[in-house]
């Protein structure tokens, strides 16, 4: 603020001098209590909710994602709006589905279509390596993150490339591509205008389809008025945008080199293909001279015609829209340009060895499982702490550390709607209680968790001590303080009240209506 401006006092504050008079009458009258209209001393806009932050990172320890969610379930304007959104995406891929009677045959297919690329990996990928050589393009193999990010920067390098224009691709962010290049003298600008929001507030993406997504618009505001210079009080989002991107084209323009990812790799044409709402992919590919896509190297997929099936799934599962706006193939270098293929493995190649998860690598990235979640809705990507969230990051997440993301699988209330969705139908929910089992083999549980699990458990092996002890719960719920049921030892109790006792168990119901059970 500058010196001539003013500091608002308390009566600047009153939205009317006329409604202050009124409230101060009232105030000073016959001492009875303000009725609403009278009661507007406050001023109308209210101070707009602080972004909750993600998962705090304690060295080697467990990432906490209840502690993080926990946070962010308290700032109520985020944790609503987050769930409200995504709920409505999961509503709009519903009624996408109902429209095609044949969905179900689609997912069937997709899920056979991956099962076989993954089962003949060698095979498609050397197929691609050929097709895509014949028909210009540069193929590079990566074992892990650290060599892919060192082939992407020998290729810069070598075209002194100071500045990479890029679109969204969560396998760099696996690879912590972004800080990388930081490290080497490279400016990486994303052209994702969610992801552009998320490099500017230097957080990750907190979702795989849309990145932003669990900020309000008013903390886009903030972020763009401290990076961007944009009018910290204005939040409407079609001057934001359009201020990004006043901010964001002249920086494509004089980019040297552009990033994409890819959502599929065909084997028989030596193509890949991305799909994006913005068309951002195509600036990323097409406005410098040389493109270069890192790629998964599970995202191949034999033929062209098996392209349709995941097409038509892919976004109506993310955002219930029948196609994405930009569908766009590449298959070779466009005259006087270069074009450059990194396929990945970092971890895949063990995952595909995994015999309970390795089905997890037909995942397409389309973010339904997320949507549906209601763990994720109410505790935003970022609680996770880690590349992937939701289901799907429940699963792949401690195939990259184990420890480090021990306490994810727990993250779940088991319900199958992931699975319910997931256009390629990876068995979700499944995976997420084989991870259970794998941490508690391991000893990576929390100890609170683990002798609570071990007292469950005696208690369901013996029917007569289980109905005991119901029957005592149920008196004890309803007769205990407050204090003694909602403290600090019970996590469960933290964001929810425990549910009133039925005054008659289903057992006790039976006996007594149906006889002997
Ligand atoms: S696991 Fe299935 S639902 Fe989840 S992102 Fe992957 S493809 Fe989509």
């Amino acid at each position: 603020m500058s010196d001539t401006q003013k500091q608002p006092d308390a009566a600047d504050r009153m939205p009317h001098s006329k409604l202050a008079a009124r409230s101060n009458e009232s105030a000073a009258g016959n001492g009875r209590g303000l009725d609403h209209a009278e009661g507007t001393s406050h001023p109308i806009r209210v101070a707009p909710e602080p972004q909750p932050r993600g998962a705090k990172v304690h060295g080697k320890r467990p990432i906490d994602q209840t502690e993080a969610a926990g946070r962010f379930i308290d700032a109520i304007q985020h944790e609503t709006t987050h769930d409200a959104r995504l709920w409505d995406l999961r509503s709009k891929r519903d009624r996408q589905m109902h429209i095609i009677p044949e969905w179900e045959q689609l997912r069937e297919l997709a899920s056979a279509i991956k099962e076989h690329t993954l089962t003949h990996l060698d095979t498609y990928l050397d197929q691609f390596e050929q097709t895509a050589r014949a028909n210009g393009i540069h193929v590079h193999w990566a074992k892990d993150a650290e060599e892919h990010n060192k082939i992407v920067h020998g290729i810069l390098r070598d075209h002194g490339t100071k500045s990479l224009i890029k679109s969204k691709s969560m396998l760099t962010e696996e690879c912590g591509f972004r800080q990388y290049m930081a490290s080497v003298g490279i400016e990486v600008i994303e052209t994702d205008l969610g992801e552009r929001i998320q490099q500017l507030d230097d957080e990750d993406p907190s979702h795989i389809v849309v990145p932003a997504v669990h900020k309000l618009r008013t903390d886009v505001a903030e972020v763009f008025s401290r990076t961007i210079g944009t009018d910290p009080e204005n939040s409407d989002v079609h001057y934001l945008a359009e201020a990004q991107r006043e901010a964001t084209r002249p920086l494509i323009l004089n980019a040297d080199a552009g990033m994409t990812g890819a959502n599929f790799v065909v084997a028989e044409t030596g193509s890949f293909v991305v799909c994006t709402n913005e068309g951002n992919a195509d600036l990323s590919a097409n406005v410098p001279p040389l493109h270069i896509a890192s790629i998964g190297i599970e995202k191949l997929i034999p033929r062209l015609e098996d392209l349709a099936v995941f097409i038509r799934l892919l976004s109506r599962s993310a955002l219930g829209s029948p196609i994405t706006q930009y569908t766009s193939h590449f298959r070779g270098p466009r005259q006087g340009g270069e074009m450059h293929v990194v396929l990945v493995d970092n971890g895949r190649s063990a995952r595909l060895n995994l015999n309970e998860f390795w089905t997890s690598l037909k995942c397409i990235r389309c973010g339904a499982c997320m949507n549906t979640c209601p763990v994720y809705r109410r505790s935003g990507g970022l609680s996770y702490g880690a590349t992937y969230s939701g289901p799907i990051g429940l699963i792949i997440d401690p195939t990259f550390n184990r420890h480090k993301y021990s306490a994810l699988p727990f993250s779940s209330t088991l319900n199958g709607s992931c699975t319910n969705v997931c256009p390629v139908k990876i068995n979700i929910h499944e995976q997420i209680a084989a991870w259970r089992k794998v941490m508690s083999e391991n000893h990576e549980m929390p100890l609170m968790k683990k002798a609570a699990m071990k007292a469950a458990g005696a208690i369901l092996a013996h029917p007569r001590l289980y109905r005991a002890a119901i029957t005592t719960a149920d008196a004890a719920l309803n007769a205990l303080p407050r204090f003694m049921i909602y403290n600090r030892l019970n996590a469960w109790g933290k964001q929810r009240e425990v549910p009133h006792a039925p005054r008659q168990t289903f057992h006790s119901w039976y006996k007594q209506n149906r006889g002997t059970p």
